[in-house]
């Protein structure tokens, strides 16, 4: 019997998972996105055996590509960066997305909700914040801007189902996590998901990162090349 390499570093990172959230008293085990961009479907289906269903891309050509080389009841999390111009390829081309966790504009999340309502299709949405302070070509709404547009996504976005909050934190930096909890907060405290009984999960953290963000209330965790190796 082997084990191949993607299964047993799929193992280790699961076990990691389970060992901090029960450190940390969580009662929900935070969710792992396998984040499979450059891989060849081979890796993602070693992984998939293995037992991983949901799948983070971050372009849209490479995962329309995977969608039919890969089983249909994958869980495909579209994290790069969305332009408005890819969004028709996007939704057509991946009938299994299960969320876009990178929508950070009124313009691009316009343009998912006139799609999918022609379709008669709901997607799940996250608002990628931009914790970071340095001026970084890492996008995001602005933490001071996302009380707004979360209520322009309740009042006019049916089509969207807001389900998070997510970020790229800066290098080193685990206050981007910080400032990202007291943002959900601050939504539900004294912002439009006041008295809305919604939830917001918390998409944080990266093969480097991953430990400290569950440690700091992470929900999804976002892994890459410790699952696949690094990227060429
Ligand atoms: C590539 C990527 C990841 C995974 O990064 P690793 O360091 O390989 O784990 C997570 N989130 C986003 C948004 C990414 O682009």
């Amino acid at each position: 019997m082997t084990t191949s390499s993607v299964a047993s570093n799929l193992q280790v990172v699961l076990k990691r998972i389970e060992t901090l959230s029960s450190e940390a008293h969580r009662t929900n085990v935070p969710a792992l996105i396998a984040v499979s961009k450059t891989k060849p479907s081979s890796l993602l289906m070693e992984a998939y055996i293995a037992g991983q269903r949901d799948f983070g891309e971050n372009y849209v050509q490479e995962l329309v590509d995977k969608v039919p080389e890969m089983p249909n009841d994958v869980k495909w999390h579209f994290i790069g960066h969305l332009q408005s111009n890819k969004v028709a390829q996007l939704i057509d081309g991946v009938p299994n997305l299960d969320t876009i966790q990178t929508v950070d504009s009124e313009k691009l999340a316009t343009k998912l909700n006139n799609k999918l309502s022609t379709l008669g299709r709901t997607v799940n949405v996250m608002i990628e914040v931009r914790t970071s302070s340095e001026e970084s070509k890492v996008g995001g709404v602005l933490p001071a801007d996302v009380p707004a547009f979360v209520s322009f996504l309740l009042k006019e976005c049916p089509s969207l189902n807001l389900t998070g909050l997510m970020t790229i934190e800066e290098p080193n930096n685990f206050s981007c996590f910080d400032t990202l909890v007291a943002l959900r907060t601050a939504l539900f405290e004294s912002g439009p998901l006041k008295d809305t009984g919604r939830s917001l999960v918390l998409s944080m953290g990266m093969s480097g990162s991953f430990e400290e963000a569950i440690r700091r209330g992470s929900d999804v965790i976002r892994v890459g090349s410790s699952i696949f190796g690094a990227r060429g």
